[in-house]
């Protein structure tokens, strides 16, 4: 397919630009269902005045535009709106995958790996939460308070919404909360939304105190033994050196940043503490080396706060797991680079993504 035929946005069909080539957009491990899918093509990035900037292969995006099979049971004006939504933000920009396991990060540019029922799972189900991401749209585009936000009710995907009649009803709810104020156009041409102080006070309360994917990442592990004396032989130094050199290493490589409790300066109750940072962070790293108690417990805090848990362990160290996480799918390491790599790809693989961090080292 040539650069021409691309200007037609594989998602929401709109006509654009055209995208940008991303030369070999090479899977990051060989194996023969990648080969089949020969995703060793090219990939097009995008930048679509609906659904901001993604990139998405050559061969995804000709069925994307074409067949009819990749769009079962989902929907364009859905994804439309979770890829504006990422523009808005903004976070690196999704590779948006059909059907695959997303690969890792492509080294042409800072890109989000994700398959697209991954990116649905993200959809708004009820009417108030898509009016809440809609607010927070016009919010992000607003730098300054007073800014007019221009409005086009065929432009689904700013309002969270699949269709146009949606769209302009959004609006309207959005002025009936009083949380926007139009200026009264009528011509559907020219109309804009500004945040009114109640607009900029539902922001807040969406966006404080929630886990921001620029907040620290919370790692929940062992301190390792003052001596070498406990059932599982790691030491202190040897926990410090799996933070240092694996968790922390592999969270910067995503793209965010890791705190582990004890390294913080804290003179409140620490426990307070824990719960506040574990609320704050936009995902939880924890690692069952050793088995202690309060990893377990601040791991359960967080799932039930609906927060994503990534569970590490030692390879040698899974079997002594409690039963109730033991079935749970863990990143198994032996050693902390080996720890680095693995978490980075689980994170970047997974529905978190990449995070808004430049990577710490990037290339390495
Ligand atoms: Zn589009």
């Amino acid at each position: 397919m040539n650069r021409r035929e691309h200007s037609i946005c594989p998602v929401c069909l709109k006509k654009g630009n055209e995208p940008d080539r991303i030369p070999s957009a090479v899977p990051w491990k060989n194996n023969s269902e990648m080969e089949d899918r020969t995703h060793c093509d090219d990939a097009w990035f995008y930048e679509c005045s609906a659904c901001g900037s993604f990139a998405i292969s050559d061969i995804d995006a000709g069925d994307a535009r074409t067949s009819d099979r990749v769009w079962a049971g989902r929907d364009r004006a859905q994804v439309s709106a979770l890829l504006r939504e990422q523009a808005i933000r903004p976070l690196p920009p999704y590779w948006v995958q059909f059907g695959m396991e997303p690969y890792g990060p492509l080294k042409w540019r800072d890109l989000a790996p994700i398959d697209v029922d991954e990116l649905l799972a993200k959809w708004p189900r009820t009417v108030p939460k898509r009016l809440d991401r809609m607010l927070c749209n016009f919010a992000r585009l607003s730098p300054t308070g007073g800014h007019r936000v221009n409005f086009d009710p065929e432009d689904t995907s700013l309002a969270f919404a699949e269709t146009g009649v949606e769209a302009g009803y959004n609006f309207r709810c959005l002025l009936a909360a009083e949380w926007v104020d139009d200026d009264g156009s009528k011509d559907l041409a020219e109309i804009h939304g500004t945040l009114t102080p109640k607009g900029w006070q539902r922001f807040e309360e969406l966006t404080q105190g929630k886990g921001a994917p620029e907040n620290d990442v919370f790692v929940a592990m062992w301190y390792g033994a003052k001596e070498n004396t406990e059932e599982c032989g790691k030491t202190e130094k040897e926990m410090s050196r799996v933070f240092e050199d694996g968790i922390k290493l592999a969270v910067e490589d995503a793209g965010y940043q890791a705190i582990r409790v004890d390294l913080v300066q804290h003179n409140e109750w620490i426990m307070d503490q824990v719960l506040g940072l574990i609320r704050l962070a936009p995902f939880v790293v924890a690692d069952f080396t050793g088995h202690r108690n309060g990893v377990y417990f601040e791991a359960g805090f967080a799932r039930g706060l609906g927060k994503p848990v990534i569970q590490t362990c030692e390879t040698g160290e899974l079997e002594k797991a409690h039963f109730d996480t033991r079935q749970l799918n863990h990143v198994l390491w032996k050693t902390p680079k080996e720890l680095r790599e693995r978490l980075c790809q689980r994170i970047i693989g997974s529905p978190i993504g990449r995070g808004p961090h430049p990577p710490a080292s990037p290339g390495s």
